[in-house]
């Protein structure tokens, strides 16, 4: 990407920001220190975030020797910011004060049948216009729609260009939602949100070199690097979840075999379920052997199966068994573990991460049943020299995408206000 002046003055602005609603207080000094800025430039960006009311000054400091300095805080009720967590199976939408204090929630189950484009656009703008309702505020008051949607996502263009558990291609997401609820949409993936999220308030808070895993339905990673977001040459970097684990292994809905989230995805876990323990009770819903015959597979055979319908029932009832310390559960919790450390292992050799953060809604059930097992067998397969400088935590945001959705909204909002000076 070229970086132009505007770029540098945008990002600039957006870390100030992001400094002052991370920390709480601060005064001018402290900005200065975190971010490497110029005091100059620093008190600059300040007074532009001054006048137009986002931020505050909340009082005084002492500082030992010299004028005291004046204390900043963001004015959390100058606007609202959205953030729209779309997956296969569900639409989460949370609305934030300018803290990123959650204001309100709206919720949609998606059924497998639902995934139209249609019809998962009129489940995002129910929600949204709940979301908004639930907050009493004027509408002019929310300064932007942060939107993630699975798979990869053209964020200049606000295009879903690729949704392989849907068979989208090249859905202009961002403007089908725009026109609907009249206000600024900013569209991106939720391995993107999750760990913009994570390096704001998660985790990650302090670390530079991080890959915040998100297991769910797909898979995939989101990388920062030396502090920021990486996103590669078209924005897509961090599809982890579709390298190849197993040669010659499953099928996966991408068209290729083997990958890491045909092993690790939800759907992925239900198929070790079926090979392992398919008689255990631990699969729900028509998933469950409704004619009474297990449908065994052997690895590598068969095909993806295209129902995400018991996805979430099963990993809360293989999350339950875990929980009871079940045997057949535990068979299905190593092997997945198992595949899950020599993926990471093979991410930690390549990216050299401080942190590997394990966040979505599978990790969320799991991810605590995973770890140890994980930890074990990353230790065993990577090298010694990045493995030594890896730590892997999991995620202890409850919404991670709908937070880092809300961020990008508010990137966004600071990129259309008319440049100031
Ligand atoms: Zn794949």
């Amino acid at each position: 990407m070229h970086w132009t002046s505007h770029d540098i003055r945008l990002a600039n602005r957006f870390a100030v920001l992001r400094h002052i609603i991370t920390e709480g207080q601060v005064t001018r000094p402290e900005i200065t220190a975190a971010t490497g800025l110029s005091l100059a430039t620093v008190a600059t960006l300040v007074s532009e975030l001054l006048e137009l009311g986002m931020l505050a000054e909340v009082g005084q400091q002492e500082s030992a020797g010299g004028r005291p300095r004046t204390v900043l805080a963001v004015r959390p009720r100058r606007g609202v910011l959205v953030g729209v967590d779309v997956t296969e199976t569900y639409v989460h939408v949370e609305l934030f004060d300018l803290n990123l204090g959650v204001l309100a929630r709206a919720h949609r189950v998606l059924a497998p049948s639902q995934s139209r484009v249609e019809q998962v656009l009129e489940h995002v703008v129910s929600a949204v216009e709940e979301g908004i309702a639930r907050c009493e505020v004027e509408r002019d008051t929310v300064l932007g729609v942060g939107v993630s949607v699975p798979g990869q996502v053209d964020r200049e263009g606000g295009v879903t260009v690729y949704a392989a558990n849907w068979d989208w291609a090249d859905v202009p997401m961002r403007d089908l939602i725009s026109q609907r609820i009249r206000l600024p949409v900013y569209l991106d993936n939720p391995a993107k949100a999750s760990t913009v999220a994570e390096l704001w308030f998660g985790a990650s808070r302090g670390y530079d070199d991080v890959a915040v895993l998100t297991l769910a339905t797909g898979v995939g990673a989101g990388l920062a690097v030396g502090g920021s977001l990486y996103r590669g040459a078209d924005n897509g970097a961090g599809e982890w979840g579709h390298t190849t684990l197993v040669l010659d292994g499953r099928p996966c809905r991408c068209g290729s075999r083997g990958c890491v989230e045909t092993y690790v995805g939800a759907p992925g876990i239900l198929q070790h379920i079926r090979e392992l323990a398919p008689d255990s009770g631990l699969l729900q819903g028509s998933h469950a052997n409704g004619n009474g015959t297990p449908a065994k597979r052997t690895p590598g055979n068969g095909t993806p199966a295209k129902s995400t319908g018991d996805q979430t029932a099963t990993v809360a009832a293989l999350a339950e068994a875990l929980a009871a310390q079940d045997p057949r559960a535990g068979e299905v919790a190593a092997v997945t573990a198992r595949h899950l450390g020599v993926a990471i292992a093979n991410l930690v050799n390549l990216v050299n991460p401080q942190l590997v953060v394990l966040s979505g809604w599978v990790a969320n059930r799991l991810g605590r049943y995973l770890l140890d097992e994980v930890c074990a067998v990353v230790a065993r397969e990577a090298l010694p020299g990045p493995h030594a400088a890896t730590r892997i935590a999991l995620c202890p945001i409850e919404n991670p995408v709908t937070l880092g959705a809300a961020t990008f909204a508010l990137e966004g909002f600071l990129g259309n206000v008319r440049d100031w000076g």
